[in-house]
C-alpha cells in the first residue's frame, strides 16, 4: 500500500509537530527547511566552547500541547516545571542589595491563589493595590469569542479598571510585554484577556513555569528528527520552498517546488513564519496574504553575559525600574561548570529600540545594570557577552492582529498551513506553535481529499 506523502514546509515547532503528527497517522513526511538549521524560532549556537539559546524560551503549566510535545520527544525532565514564584527586583539608589517583592502563587484555588502575593506587592501603594481584583475579575469575565476584544487596547481596558500607569508598567506589563511581546499600549486586549485568564485566573498552577536546562536544538529539534528519521521520514535542509504546483483546475496542490526540482506531494503543509508564507501560497488557497503581511512583527533581543564568578542567586528574576526585564541563570544550558563562574541571559521583549543598536553599545547598558541590580556583579570580571537578536520574533499582536491571523484550513483542500500566527487563539508562542501543528495535521485527516489516490489502491488491493 502507497502511504499518503505530505511534504511539510518548515522546520519550526508548528512544522516539526505536524511531522510528528503526520507519522503517527502514518503518513509518508518529507521536511524540507530552508535554513541550515532545523528549529526555525528556538535554536542554539556555540561560542568560545559554551552553547546559547537565540532567546531564553519559557512555557507554563497551562501549555498542555507543548507540554505533550516535550513528551513525544521524551525531554520531559529537561524542561522540569517549578511552582510560580518569581522576584522583582528594583535596584537601589543606595547600590545596595535590590528591593525584592514575589509574585508567587499560594495552594488556594485560582483567582485567590495571587491574592497575598499582589497584595503585599511593593511597588504598588495600598490604594492601587486594591483595585488589582477590580481589573482581574473584569478580565476573567470577559467572553474570548467576542471579536470586539481584539478592538480595545489591554491598556485601555486596564485604564476604564481603575489601574494607574504605574501598576500597568510594574504589574500588568511585567506579565503581559513577555506573553505577548509588545506593551499593554499596543496589546490587542484579546491576546492579553487570553493569557490572563488561561495563565493566571482559571487554575492556581497554570503559571507554574518552566524552561529548559540544555540547550533548546537538544530539547526540540534532535528528538524529534530522530523520531521523524526511524519513521522513514525524508528530511532536508538548505531546502527553500519557492512555489507550489497547483493541478489544471487549481484545486488540489501536486507538489512544491525547491531548487527547481518539483517534489510531489498528496497533501502540503507550509508551516513557515508569516513573512514566508505569502510568498508560496497560491491566490487560489483563499487566504487573505495582505491580512497576513499587515500582522507585522515584533522583536526580542537576548543578552548573554558570563562571569568568573556567581553574581544572581535566583534561578530567575524580573526588573522594574530597569531595562533589564528577566534574567535567567542558562549556566547549566550553556555548559559552564558552576565552579567556574555564571551565565545569564537577559531577555527583552518587545525591543524594537534596543533591536537596532550596536551589540557592544547594548552589552555595556546590561552589563552596568546588572552592577545596578546585583552588587556582587561589580566585583565579578565579565569574561564574554553576546546578543542574539530575533527582528522577526513573533507577529505583532497589536490592536486588531487577530482579524488578521488565517485558520490553518485553507480553499485547497490537500494544502493547510500551520505556524504561530494562524489564528490558533494562543499569543505567539511555543504552545501557539505546537497547536497550530497538531491542527494542520487533523484538518488534513478531516479533508481526507489528499488520500483518495492511495484509498482508491488501497481498496482495489483489498478487493484482489
Ligand atoms: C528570542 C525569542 C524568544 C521567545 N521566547 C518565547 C518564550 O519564552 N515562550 C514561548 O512560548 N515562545 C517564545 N518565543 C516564540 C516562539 O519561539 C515561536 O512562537 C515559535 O518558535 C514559532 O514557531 P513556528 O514553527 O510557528 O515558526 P518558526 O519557528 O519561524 O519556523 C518557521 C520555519 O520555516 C522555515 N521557512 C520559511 N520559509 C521557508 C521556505 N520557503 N521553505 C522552507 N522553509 C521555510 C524557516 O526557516 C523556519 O525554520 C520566542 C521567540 C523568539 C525568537
Amino acid at each position: 500500500m502507497t502511504r499518503p506523502h505530505v511534504v511539510i514546509v518548515g522546520a519550526g515547532l508548528a512544522g516539526l509537530t505536524a511531522a510528528l503528527e503526520a507519522v503517527d497517522h502514518d503518513l509518508q513526511v518529507t521536511l524540507l527547511e530552508a535554513r541550515p538549521r532545523f528549529g526555525g524560532g528556538t535554536w542554539s549556537f556555540e561560542r568560545k566552547g559554551l552553547t546559547f539559546d537565540n532567546g531564553q524560551h519559557v512555557y507554563l503549566a497551562c501549555c498542555t500541547s507543548y507540554r505533550r510535545y516535550l513528551e513525544r520527544c521524551g525531554v520531559t525532565k529537561s524542561a522540569p516545571l517549578s511552582r510560580l514564584s518569581i522576584p522583582v527586583l528594583q535596584p537601589r539608589q543606595d547600590g545596595g542589595e535590590p528591593t525584592v517583592s514575589w509574585i508567587r502563587r499560594s495552594g488556594l484555588p485560582a483567582p485567590l491563589h495571587l491574592a497575598r502575593s499582589l497584595s503585599s506587592y511593593r511597588y504598588l501603594s495600598l490604594g492601587e493595590r486594591a483595585k488589582i481584583g477590580w481589573a482581574a475579575l473584569a478580565l476573567r469575565r470577559l467572553d474570548l469569542f467576542d471579536p470586539a476584544l481584539d478592538d480595545e487596547t489591554f491598556a485601555s481596558f486596564l485604564r476604564r479598571h481603575g489601574q494607574s500607569q504605574r501598576a500597568i508598567d510594574v504589574l500588568w506589563d511585567l506579565i503581559a510585554l513577555p506573553t505577548i511581546n509588545v506593551r499593554a499600549e499596543e496589546a490587542s486586549l484579546l491576546l492579553a484577556a487570553k493569557v490572563f485568564q488561561t495563565g493566571l485566573l482559571a487554575n492556581s498552577d497554570a503559571a507554574d513555569i518552566g524552561w529548559s536546562r540544555v540547550p533548546l536544538t537538544q530539547l526540540h529539534v534532535e528528538p524529534a528528527l530522530g523520531i521523524l528519521e526511524r519513521a522513514g521520514a525524508s528530511i532536508r535542509d538548505r531546502a527553500k520552498v519557492s512555489s507550489m504546483v497547483l493541478d489544471d483546475d487549481a484545486r488540489r496542490v501536486t507538489g512544491v517546488v525547491v531548487d527547481g526540482e518539483t517534489i510531489d506531494a498528496d497533501a502540503v503543509v507550509i508551516a513557515t513564519n508569516a513573512e514566508s508564507v505569502t510568498k508560496i501560497l497560491p491566490a487560489a488557497a483563499g487566504t487573505d496574504r495582505e491580512g497576513v503581511d499587515r500582522l507585522g512583527s515584533s522583536p526580542i533581543i537576548d543578552v548573554h553575559l558570563v562571569y568568573d564568578q556567581k553574581v544572581m542567586d535566583y534561578r530567575v528574576a524580573a526588573g522594574i525600574d530597569t531595562p533589564v526585564q528577566f534574567v535567567f541563570d542558562a549556566t547549566e544550558a550553556s555548559g559552564l561548570p558552576a565552579s567556574d563562574g555564571q551565565c545569564l541571559a537577559i531577555s527583552v521583549s518587545g525591543a524594537d529600540e534596543e533591536h537596532g543598536e550596536r551589540p557592544e553599545v547594548l552589552i555595556d547598558r546590561y552589563a552596568r545594570e546588572m552592577e545596578r541590580i546585583f552588587p556582587r556583579a561589580r566585583r565579578a570580571t565579565l569574561v564574554d557577552a553576546v546578543v542574539s537578536r530575533e527582528h522577526h520574533a513573533t507577529f505583532r499582536a497589536s490592536v486588531g492582529s487577530q482579524k488578521l491571523r488565517p485558520g490553518v484550513a485553507t480553499a485547497i483542500s490537500n494544502l493547510v498551513l500551520a505556524g504561530t500566527y494562524t489564528d490558533t487563539g494562543w499569543p505567539a508562542t511555543m504552545e501557539g506553535a505546537v497547536r497550530s501543528g497538531e491542527q494542520a495535521i487533523a484538518q488534513l485527516m478531516t479533508n481526507r481529499a489528499y488520500l483518495k489516490g492511495s484509498e482508491v489502491e488501497m481498496s482495489q488491493r483489498e478487493a484482489s
